[in-house]
């Protein structure tokens, strides 16, 4: 439903909540959030309003205060996050099918919106291949199949860059039919996020020295009025201080550029 991405030199996980506060209105089921923090993924995730997700991130703040430096919240001072507010249209409102969803390493992580139509077919395939899958959404074999694509580039002798990120989410995309904004960030490629759109919306808000992205620019409104509305089948790579764009193929693509001029 909701959607933020931060890449950038500030603490990423106070910039998603209140993008994720700022996209409420649209109405949700449960939040999460996903930060990578010196080579580790710190999610949360929570069923019901923002304040059970807040309240999870100081309870874990309060239990451990050192825990990866000290934001306000706690969850710690990484600069690259990913935040989403779901409306379930695949398995129930519940903690366990809330975004995101990670690869079984804990390494990938994955937001999204839309509906992911062949996943049914998809999750037989990871199923007999041996995954096991911990929710009920269409959403989670995304995850699996990102996790896949970047190890066998690894494998491929591909070494960790943010491209390499948005070369791996080039293979799902492929392999996806539906409509969909999908987010994701990995551990060991610490700032960068990269963001796909098929049907469903997706705009960049460029920052000095950090890059927003968003399913609606009401998230990133009060950081930066310059922004990029993603075309369809694309593919953007943010990091702190680039905004790459392709289609699913690789090709270097462009999003249209525009000025918002309304008042927040
Ligand atoms: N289909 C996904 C789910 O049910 C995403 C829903 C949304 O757009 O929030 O988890």
């Amino acid at each position: 439903c909701g959607i933020v991405g931060y890449a950038g030199g500030r603490p990423a996980l106070g910039i998603v909540l209140d993008g994720l506060r700022r996209l409420e209105y649209r109405g949700y089921d449960s939040a999460g959030v996903a930060i990578v923090c010196e080579d580790e993924l710190l999610t949360e995730k929570k069923a019901g309003k923002l304040a059970n997700l807040e309240k999870v991130l100081a309870e874990r703040a309060a239990a451990d205060p050192e825990s990866c430096g000290a934001s306000p919240i706690g969850i710690g001072d990484g600069t690259t996050g990913i935040g989403h507010t779901r409306w379930a249209t695949h398995g129930g409102p519940t903690d366990r099918n809330a975004h995101p969803h990670l690869a079984p390493d804990g390494r990938v992580a994955v937001i999204h919106n839309g509906i992911i139509e062949n996943f049914a077919k998809l999750r037989a395939e990871l199923e007999a291949d041996g995954v096991e899958f911990a929710s009920d959404t269409d959403t989670e074999c995304a995850a699996h199949l990102l996790s896949a694509a970047l190890a066998e580039l690894r494998s491929a002798g591909e070494v960790d860059s943010p491209q390499l990120l948005a070369s791996a989410m080039r293979v799902v995309c492929q392999r996806l039919e539906g409509a969909f904004t999908l987010l994701a960030v990995d551990a060991g490629i610490p700032g960068a996020v990269v963001g796909a759109r098929r049907n469903s919306p997706l705009v960049v808000g460029r920052g000095d020295g950090e890059n927003y992205l968003a399913s609606d620019v009401a998230a990133f409104i009060e950081h930066t009025r310059d922004a990029v509305e993603l075309g369809q089948d694309q593919i953007v790579l943010i990091t702190p201080d680039s905004i790459e764009i392709t289609d699913f193929a690789g090709q270097p693509a462009t999003g249209k550029d525009f000025h918002i001029d309304w008042d927040s």
